[in-house]
């Protein structure tokens, strides 16, 4: 039986990710000339990263510190199975108080649902400098 490492009403600090799209960046596979040195006739050829564009689209996933300045408290906690090829695995997923109590202070709602819903226990964490912490060691790691 999977334990949680969290109760029910626990003020806790969590944290989520945004993506971010950045468009037209320069392709970091042939420097943004469109075309690449092939290592064997060493003849230019269309860049296959690019199609020969120079430019690229590319995603970055930032995680961050929902709310530096206050806790959220867990309001529901649940369990949930995902299967795979492997087997099954057990997740316990948290809900907070954090988009009820503080949803109104946004202008577009649509923004925040879902925030401080389904979170995993490693997303939750007891201070604000163990997760800040983790959105740091989490950030680094994209590059
Ligand atoms: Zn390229």
């Amino acid at each position: 039986m999977t334990k949680e490492k969290f109760k029910m009403n626990d003020e806790v600090w969590f944290i989520y990710s945004t993506v971010n799209l950045r468009s037209n960046i320069c392709c970091p596979c042939c420097d943004g000339r469109g075309t690449v040195r092939s290592g064997i006739t060493k003849c230019r050829t269309m860049c296959p990263v690019c199609s020969g564009k120079a430019n690229v689209t590319s995603y970055e996933k930032k995680w961050q510190v929902a709310d530096s300045h206050r806790t959220a408290k867990i309001s529901s906690i649940s369990k949930k199975i995902f299967e795979d090829e492997t087997g099954e695995e057990m997740s316990i997923l948290y809900d907070t108080s954090y988009f009820e109590t503080y949803r109104y202070g946004f202008s577009d709602e649509s923004d925040w649902v879902g925030i401080g819903k389904g979170l995993k226990e490693d997303e939750i964490f007891r201070t604000l400098e163990e997760a800040q912490l983790e959105c740091n060691k989490r950030n680094n790691e994209n590059f």
